[in-house]
């Protein structure tokens, strides 16, 4: 499986993201709906001189979850942390944390579904309250003790936001859904890019790569990079609509950016169950991932690109689907 098209960031690759990342709102391309919303709510905050509500960003990994959080923090002027559920696993790494917030500071955890539920326990008066409850000695003569923390917005990130316990859920004042990119969006994306990394690059050449990148920024600009080492190695350097085609072809990406997973599952629809409808357990097994990765990360794009739909009696493939595969569509067969 090519891990090229993989949406989760690679061991290596922080750095090289980091000095790409958008830092204001109007770098950040695309999610309009969540730039208004949040543009508002910072300017009412401000008006108030109050911090900002607490924030639920959900969707699928590499969309620009924590470059948003990153942005909210420089937009407010504040100064922000960031960290991720798993590394909060004793109550003391999230008291760490928050004793340490300044007035107005963005706390930012990633992965937010899977924070333990001590930690959760302890991040409900923080959230509410701006408050730290802490238990001092043990059995009859246990006391809580309460010490006050700075107002600070929490900005969560989860994959899963089914998986959120209804009580953190709720404490969350702005609850916002990130969306896969249009083309034309990701183009953007991929040109701003070029530029901060001195490649030169036509309009076309920016789309071919943008039709592969599954909607996905990191994707994107992942791509971009594999296919400038191939534009300054193979050719004269700039990329163009002909040598992303070649180079993304050679690195095996398929042009609607479908990886093994994608077509795995459209070929055992099609093949196997004649189109559907075809339940979730079978595809997993089929494909061999699991139920939830399948319904997390494959399915939403699958269904963004038209290849896929969802009814209630299980899933089937789209006519577009059997003429990407190179199948013919069911009622063209008798024709
Ligand atoms: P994960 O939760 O998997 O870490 P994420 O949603 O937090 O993913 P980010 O790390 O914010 O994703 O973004 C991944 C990369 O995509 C970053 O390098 C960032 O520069 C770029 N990126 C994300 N969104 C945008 C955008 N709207 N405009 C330009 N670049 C973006």
């Amino acid at each position: 499986k090519p891990d090229i098209l993989q949406p989760e960031a690679a061991v290596d690759e922080g750095k090289q993201e980091e000095s790409i990342r958008p830092h204001r709102f109007a770098d950040y391309i695309g999610q309009k709906d969540l730039k208004d919303v949040l543009e508002i709510a910072i300017k009412a905050a401000q008006s108030r001189s109050e911090v900002l509500d607490h924030l639920l960003l959900y969707g699928p990994p590499g969309l620009g979850k924590t470059t948003m959080a990153m942005i909210l923090a420089s937009e407010m002027g504040v100064n922000y942390k960031i960290t991720s559920a798993p590394a909060l696993e004793r109550p003391r790494d999230i008291v760490g944390l928050l004793v340490n917030l300044k007035p107005g500071d963005v706390l930012f955890i990633d992965e937010i579904h899977r924070l333990s539920r001590m930690t959760e326990e302890i991040l409900y008066p923080a959230m509410e309250d701006y408050r730290l409850d802490i238990t001092v000695g043990k059995g009859s003569s246990a006391r809580i003790r309460s010490i006050p923390l700075s107002k600070f917005t929490l900005v969560g990130a989860t994959t899963r936001v089914g998986a959120l316990t209804s009580p953190l859920r709720d404490r969350f004042g702005l609850v916002q859904k990130l969306r896969f990119y249009e083309v034309e969006e990701m183009t953007q994306i991929i040109q701003r890019t070029a530029q901060l990394l001195q490649t030169p690059m036509t309009k076309d050449g920016a789309t071919e790569i943008a039709r592969r990148s599954r909607g996905t920024p990191r994707i994107g600009n992942r791509l971009l990079r594999r296919v400038r080492d191939y534009a300054e190695v193979k050719k004269s350097g700039e990329i163009n609509e002909t040598v992303a085609a070649e180079a993304l072809q050679l690195f095996q990406v398929d042009p609607c950016g479908l990886d093994w997973t994608d077509r795995k599952m459209l070929s055992v629809i099609i093949e196997q169950f004649n189109g559907g409808p075809v339940g979730l357990e079978t595809i997993a097994a089929a494909t061999g991932e699991d139920t939830q990765t399948i319904e997390e990360v494959y399915e939403p794009y699958l269904m963004q690109i038209g290849y896929l739909s969802r009814t209630p009696r299980g899933r089937t493939a789209t006519k577009a689907a059997y003429k990407h595969l190179g199948f013919t569509p069911p009622n063209e067969q008798m024709s």
